[in-house]
């Protein structure tokens, strides 16, 4: 056992690191009594509709509730089949299944980004929209994909909850589809102080709607002109992220230097496999919110780092949604998938690991293969 420790994420710090200004924002908030849709959650929107280069941006209460919001302004629900990828959180199913509608899990590839090619193959004539998970920090071929939406008539909600800031040729995820959601997960790359999330769009009558599904149906006059629900925001989540947004382009740097840190120091061992390097393709800008792996004897590797405390978890509990039991849809049988979740797994990956953590976990990942 190793004196050294390198925990896969560091809660403490997504306070630590900006504590003064971060506290001085919610006294801000709390002495103005400003808690509900106020200045701080405006100013937010605003900042991350500039951040986007997209038109409409609403505070959420979470990144599931926006998708489920976003589904249902968009009017899918009874009787309609959404596609996703497996490889994602159990919540891109969950939005889907919570607006009424049928989720239709298809495969990944090799870059564990859903993979285009299975989509025409699950659609039937109840398909409505394809959502595809903007999947640890990087964006899926969304040309293929708003190709394939285009020539059936099918709508694009994107999961990009991993994703803020990800780019594919030079547009942001989030920003393709009709509607992009985000979420604000201590955890997730621009992370907040409990749940949070975001829903982005540039139509001005999908906005409308979310906006009124977001508060109880209310229009801007505040009367009630349809069935609503609450998922708002809080207005000093929004404060604490206005100060967070600042230090945010340099958090993206820092993870795209440890991901390059990662590829000089593991590129070359045979028996693991890393995620594109940052740089390494002119048409995609990746955030990394994880730095997801696959390697031989993956359980006994991830046995040898846990004993010496560096955290390694596999994704979603290591299984992709397809695999839950509870859940109805493990009827699908998805190979490509179901082989990479016996080789995939986390490394640490966050903007507070020093170089050190960083050639820790490196050390310990290649004295396992020497042995
Ligand atoms: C975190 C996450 C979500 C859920 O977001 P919440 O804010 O926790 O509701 C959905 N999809 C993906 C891919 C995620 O990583």
């Amino acid at each position: 056992m190793s004196a050294k420790s390198v925990p896969f994420f560091n809660y403490p710090m997504v306070y630590k690191h900006q504590e003064k200004e971060i506290l001085g924002a919610m006294l801000d908030v709390m002495n103005r009594g400003a808690f509900i849709l106020q200045s701080d959650l405006v100013d937010f929107e605003k900042s991350i509709a500039e951040f986007l280069g997209v038109k409409h941006v609403l505070g959420m209460a979470d990144g599931t509730n926006s998708m489920m919001i976003a589904l249902r302004a968009a009017n899918i629900g009874a009787g309609d089949e959404v596609i996703f990828a497996s490889h994602t959180y159990v919540a891109t199913a969950a939005a889907v299944h919570f607006a009424g509608a049928t989720p239709v899990p298809i495969e990944c590839g090799a870059d564990h980004m859903m993979d285009a090619n299975f989509i025409e193959a699950a659609i039937t004539d109840k398909t409505k929209a394809i959502m595809p998970t903007q999947l640890n920090g990087r964006t899926c071929d969304m040309d293929t994909i708003q190709a394939i939406a285009d020539k059936h008539g099918l709508i694009i909600i994107e999961d990009s909850a991993q994703a803020l800031g990800a780019k594919y040729k030079g547009k942001n995820a989030g920003t393709f589809g009709l509607a992009g959601s985000f979420s604000l997960y201590p955890a997730k790359v621009l992370g907040c102080f409990g749940d949070g999330g975001l829903i982005v769009t540039n139509d001005d009558e999908m906005y409308k709607k979310m906006a009124m599904l977001r508060d109880h149906g209310r229009d801007e006059t505040g009367e009630h002109v349809t069935w609503g629900m609450n998922s708002r925001l809080d207005n000093i989540q929004a404060a604490v992220l206005n100060v967070k947004l600042k230090t945010y382009m340099a958090d993206i740097t820092r993870r795209r230097e440890i991901a390059t840190l990662y590829h000089e120091r593991l590129g070359g061992l045979n028996h693991v496999q890393l995620p594109p390097a940052p740089n390494s393709e002119s048409e995609r800008f990746d955030v990394f919110q994880n730095f997801e792996i696959e390697a031989d004897d993956r359980d006994n590797l991830r046995a040898f780092l846990g004993e010496n405390n560096i955290g390694c978890p596999i994704q979603w509990g290591g299984k992709p949604v397809h695999q839950l039991k509870n859940h109805g849809l493990d009827h699908h049988s998805l190979p490509i998938t179901e082989k990479i979740f016996e080789r995939c797994f986390m490394i640490p990956m966050h903007p507070w690991l020093s170089d050190d953590n960083v050639n820790y976990v490196c050390d310990k990942i290649i004295e396992f293969y020497r042995k």
